[in-house]
């Protein structure tokens, strides 16, 4: 489905990739669970392009749903994989980036457990990717540090457009933006830190890596933000 001419969000693979069009070939913004390859290779087709026109594949980070079908894509396609050192590190080996968070002894097998199950295929990343550092999609794409879900989260920021995607790191529920939280944050306080780092992008349209896109983006980062404790570099927001 088209978010803007240039942008559509691919529904049906668990988390959301976005995929974006240049005049030079397209880049997507995560791949889904495992088992998602074709979903998304279908998509690309019915939209009117071939396996080839899809020259990179950019990671928010390295949990199963996002980089689930990574391995498979980039065999596919041949595409340029971009991530930060950290996800990097462990889309190689295939295992979650964080341990999952609980004091509570009955869940910590469970957990154990889903980290096992939560493992994907190993894929190697191309070209580690770090804050403030631009490329040349949809006239600048910015990489934004934003760790806290994940020691290496990243987000991505187009400023032509006013287009935030923000994996993770603030999350679409229902008519709410809510930055990560509970046993899946590696580091509250780096997760907050995150959100409030966001909303100093001003965005106007916020694509999260889950739920849906939300429009009047600013405005909702503005209300998710009334709770927090706001750092003085943002006070003048
Ligand atoms: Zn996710």
């Amino acid at each position: 489905m088209k978010i803007e001419s240039n942008i559509h969000i691919i529904h049906g693979v668990a988390a959301n990739p976005y995929l974006l069009v240049d005049s030079d070939g397209l880049t997507l913004i995560d791949t889904g669970i495992p088992g998602s390859a074709q979903k998304i290779i279908r998509y690309i087709k019915r939209a009117g392009y071939s396996l080839r026109d899809l020259n990179r594949i950019l990671l928010t980070h390295a949990d199963y749903d996002h980089a689930g079908s990574l391995a498979a894509l980039k065999k596919a396609t041949g595409a340029r994989v971009y991530a930060s050192l950290y996800e990097a590190r462990a889309v190689a080996t295939g295992q979650f980036p964080r341990s999952l968070k609980t004091d509570n002894i009955f869940l910590k097998p469970v957990f154990a457990l889903a980290e096992r199950l939560g493992r994907i295929d190993p894929a190697h990343v191309d070209e580690h990717l770090s804050d403030g550092q631009v490329l040349p999609i949809l006239d600048g794409l910015f990489v934004v540090d934003t760790k806290g879900h994940t020691p290496g989260h990243l987000s991505f920021f187009v400023p032509s457009v006013g287009i935030l995607f923000s994996g993770d790191s603030i999350l679409s529920v229902k008519d709410r933006l809510v930055g990560s939280h509970g046993s899946v944050t590696w580091d509250q306080d780096k997760a907050d830190a995150a959100v409030r780092k966001q909303l100093a992008l001003r965005a106007r349209i916020v694509c999260s890596g889950h739920g849906a896109v939300v429009k009047d983006g600013l405005a909702r980062l503005l209300k998710l933000t009334e709770g927090f404790a706001v750092s003085p570099a943002y006070q003048r927001l």
